[in-house]
């Protein structure tokens, strides 16, 4: 019997070791991981990061926010790089959408938000409700009203969702989820400029598109737009909890004193991976590498699957990619386990690979051989 809410579908198995790219199990086997947690431990177990935790933990690992906290400051200011964007700290993705709501809300004195089709903004009521998948919200009631969904890559269909009451549009730009769907950048474009024309502010969730993962620190940096409000978490601390809503100082004003808060937000564990993390990703070669990495990984998947019955499609940017396929997802994922790979399901019927952006040429060709074995199967 187990004394936990069986909400999760756990497999028979511990982790209870890591080592750079590779977790260990119970028993002592080695796996390489594909999954970095489901796109956390961007960085793996890194020797700086673990550096940094403990001289921290050594020193105070919590004070409450009604004192200057330094490493708060200097983590935002490495996330924005710029004096014309601001940070909320909160400790986990869906608080940071929760944040954004609230904050395109109270400035616009709007309520309704546009969302897309196959969403995923996160569990909380408001987050849940920016959620554009009927599974997600099943039996819970009546969510947050005011919310739409529109045809993610359709221009028009948003077109038809705007009115008066139009606060905000908010969206990912590779929807993960759901199964690493890509926005063009002719709609995110066209979206941009639907905003400005009609004062609507632009919410880009980089939960999983950020911190690296798509070659540059955030996604949209690739798209040439100026979101009015970006929400972080996942990879923001390498797997310490940590989220972030960083809006536009314009904005300021509506998230002002004793409007929000958190009791953990910006806790000095977090901060302190959270800045280390983002130096050593604040390295143009470093992000260069991840591209990179990413195309080679790209290239050699469709090389060695495209003939595949199996596949249907395999697309992604950077170390963020997915293989659609007509196979049973959770076979696949058990099956590269079995052979020493870890990889996460997406949707119905995607495999997605969500590598440590540390990942080694190596690293990258042993899993492309296990996955041609798990997809040339006989299941
Ligand atoms: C994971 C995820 C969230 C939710 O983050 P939590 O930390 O689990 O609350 C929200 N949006 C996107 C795009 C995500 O991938």
């Amino acid at each position: 019997m187990s004394y936990l809410f069986q909400n999760y579908k756990r497999s028979n198995i511990e982790f209870v070791k890591a080592q750079g790219n590779e977790l260990i199990d119970k028993n002592g086997n080695k796996y390489l991981d594909f999954s970095s947690g489901i796109g956390v431990t961007n960085l793996g177990f890194h020797p700086l990061l673990i550096d940094a935790l403990q001289q921290q933990i050594n020193l105070i690992w919590h004070t409450p926010n009604l004192y200057i906290n330094t490493l708060q400051e200097e983590v935002a200011k490495s996330l924005v790089d710029d004096q014309d964007y601001c940070v909320y700290f909160c400790n986990s993705g869906a608080e940071a959408n929760e944040a954004a709501i609230k904050l395109a809300r109270k400035f616009t004195s709007k309520q309704s938000i546009i969302c897309f089709e196959q969403s995923f903004h996160g569990r909380t009521y408001g987050a849940m409700s920016a959620t554009g998948q009927s599974k997600i919200k099943y039996g819970f009631g009546d969510g947050v009203p005011h919310f739409s969904f529109a045809k993610f890559n359709d221009i028009e269909s948003v077109k038809s969702l705007i009115s008066s009451d139009t606060a905000a549009i908010m969206l990912e730009l590779i929807q993960g989820e759901s199964g690493i769907h890509l926005a063009q950048s002719t709609f995110i474009n066209q979206l941009n400029q639907l905003c400005k024309d009609n004062n609507i502010l632009l919410i880009i969730d980089e939960i999983q598109t950020g911190i690296g993962r798509t070659g540059t620190l955030f996604a949209y940096e690739q798209y040439g737009i100026q979101p009015d409000i970006i929400t972080s978490a996942k990879g923001l601390a390498n797997g310490i909890p940590c989220g972030a809503m960083i809006g536009h100082r314009r904005l300021s004003h509506a998230f002002d004193y004793g409007s929000h808060g958190s009791t953990f937000g910006g806790n000095k564990l977090a901060m302190t991976v959270a800045k280390e993390t983002l130096s050593i990703l604040n390295d143009k070669e470093f992000l260069d590498q991840i591209s990179l990495k990413g195309k080679i990984l790209l290239t050699k998947l469709k090389k060695q699957l495209n003939d595949n019955t199996n596949v249907i499609d395999i697309r992604g940017k950077g170390l963020m990619i997915g293989i659609e396929t007509t196979l049973n997802i959770e076979q696949l994922v058990n099956e590269a386990r079995r052979r020493g790979l870890i990889v996460l399901p997406a949707g119905k019927n995607v495999i997605r690979l969500l590598p440590p952006l540390t990942i080694t040429s190596q690293q990258i060709d042993k899993a492309i051989s296990i996955l041609n074995q798990i997809f040339n199967k006989k299941y």
